[in-house]
């Protein structure tokens, strides 16, 4: 499968500045970021407007993506809104996911399908494998292997963007799910990690235009744990990325969070 090489939200890259109060129907890019990611609801807004309900939306946004908080459509939002990003909401219709939870076990089972076309063999799940252990260590876990028959809690592989059980199209780079009593995906298991395989180039380690797995890999599966996205700048459970890139030790907003989730 060829890769698109997608640049992030591109849409919005071309779109003009914006203060409160302006009227421009290219805004309905930027309120479609803000809707995918949970700061603005269905049909409270009139399209093509910063608003106030934009507003109050450009300004959650802006809180917890390390950009002020200005609520107009300003340069560094406009940098933020494209860079490349996890595919999961960082809010749940404007607040804070109230169903955050953990696992009711402490022994997981994962397993492997499909791997990326980027690579030769499968260092891919390793870089999988290596993040899998990083979490183990920071609490009380254990992630054992299985083949994909065996009805693994969790399933890791790489997909088209047009994922048929959330999509990645348009910059994402891959999502997961919450934990099974808190899912926004799927109630079933096995819970998905997944990689778009399509817009995107995955690499082990820095690479130019390219993404490192177990940096990725780190931050999809602190959703499979339970965390949410971070507002900690740094935080691997923040909800961007760099190409080019390497983080894969867990921060301390990290670790607070998953240890309150497994005391
Ligand atoms: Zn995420
Ligand atoms: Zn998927």
């Amino acid at each position: 499968m060829p890769d698109g090489r997608v640049e992030a939200f591109s849409q919005i890259a071309s779109v003009a500045l914006a203060e409160p109060g302006t009227r421009d129907p290219e805004l309905k890019y930027v309120q479609g970021f803000l809707q995918r990611f949970g700061y603005l609801g269905g049909n409270s807004f009139t399209p093509g407007a910063v608003d106030e309900k934009t507003t109050e939306a450009l300004m959650k946004y802006q809180e917890r993506n390390a950009v002020p908080s200005t609520g107009s459509f300003d340069e560094l939002t406009r940098d933020a809104m494209t860079s490349a990003r996890c595919a999961l909401p960082d809010l749940d219709s404007g607040v804070e996911f109230s169903a955050r939870c953990a696992w009711p076990k402490r022994a997981l089972t994962y397993a492997f399908d499909v791997d990326s076309t980027d690579t030769t063999g499968t260092p891919e799940f390793e870089a999988v494998r290596n993040s899998l252990r990083t979490w183990a260590a920071a609490v009380q876990l254990t992630f054992t292997e299985v083949t994909s028959e065996a009805d693994p809690d969790i399933l890791i592989g790489w997909r088209p963007a047009n994922d048929p059980d959330h999509s990645m199209v348009g910059g994402t780079l891959a999502h997961a799910d919450f934990p099974p009593d808190c899912g926004v995906v799927t109630t079933n298991l096995p819970k998905p990690v997944h990689f778009d395989d399509t817009e995107h180039v995955w690499s082990i380690g820095a690479a130019a235009n390219a993404f490192d797995v177990e940096t990725v890999a780190l931050h999809e599966l602190g959703h499979i744990l339970g965390l949410q996205h971070s507002n900690v700048n740094g935080a691997v459970m923040f909800p961007t990325v760099s190409s080019n890139s390497t983080l894969r030790v867990l921060q301390p907003d990290d670790v607070a969070g998953v240890q309150q989730l497994y005391p």
